[in-house]
């Protein structure tokens, strides 16, 4: 039977990193996408070029690629008044959590897609979250993964699995990732196409991609970079 995944993709360097890995590892691979009226949406319009990219770089995964889901999900701006969808600055809560915070927005997120695997007959759900990230977004953890798993498993009475490949790495070992899964090809996808600043900033191009190189989404982006250059010193990377 093939082994089918829908990838949480959004565009940003995560994503497109998970998108990698499930290509890798399943036979079929769909992709879904949220318009929640983020400030970033030029992620959104970075998704089809990345799609495009790998499949014009990577033959051995063009006949994996599925189709491509974009979701409405504009309510989730409706209940959030946050950083990410206000015009409004970049800080931190007292709670420690920035208010990039979207409440519960994996769990939004999860649900849908879990409703459309089920139409789609898809078993997988792959998903960039990452409990090593500064952030400490509570809807990012493991044991909410493990919590949402069973929930949809016993709501939609399905054997629903979460892959969360970048559960525990941290950035530097997420590029580590990409150049693992796809060389330098995929690397340079990831700089040139991916976007990850919180501003949706494309006017300033840096070693590591585009972004306003100053919000904390691009910070930690950067830095991350820095370290896999570092890690691979002398490694043969064309970067
Ligand atoms: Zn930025």
């Amino acid at each position: 039977m093939a082994k089918n995944a829908l990838v949480l993709f959004s565009g940003g360097q995560d994503s497109t990193a998970c998108l990698a890995w499930a290509l890798t590892h399943f036979d079929r691979v769909e992709t879904l996408g949220f318009d929640y009226g983020q400030r970033h949406a030029v992620e959104l319009a970075c998704r089809k070029k990345v799609r495009d990219e790998i499949r014009r770089r990577f033959p051995q995964w063009q006949g994996k690629l599925g189709q491509d889901h974009l979701l409405d999900l504009g309510l989730l701006g409706q209940v959030s008044d946050c950083a990410l969808t206000a015009e409004s600055e970049i800080h931190f809560a007292e709670n420690g959590l920035p208010n990039t915070f979207v409440p519960g927005r994996n769990l939004v997120f999860l649900t849908f897609a879990a409703a459309l695997a089920y139409r789609r007959n898809i078993d997988v759900l792959v998903g960039g979250m990452c409990e090593t990230d500064y952030s400490g977004y509570p809807d990012c953890r493991n044991n909410t993964m493990d919590a949402m798993q069973l929930a949809l498993n016993l709501g939609m009475d399905r054997h629903f699995r979460i892959e969360t490949p970048l559960m525990w790495l941290d950035k530097a070992q997420t590029w580590q990732l990409a150049y693992e899964l796809g060389g330098n090809d995929l690397l340079e996808i990831t700089r040139e196409h991916s976007h990850t600043c919180y501003l949706g900033d494309r006017s300033r191009r840096f070693e590591w991609g585009y972004g306003c190189g100053t919000c904390p989404a691009c910070e930690l982006r950067a830095k991350g970079y820095q370290e896999f250059l570092q890690r691979n010193e002398g490694g043969g990377l064309a970067c």
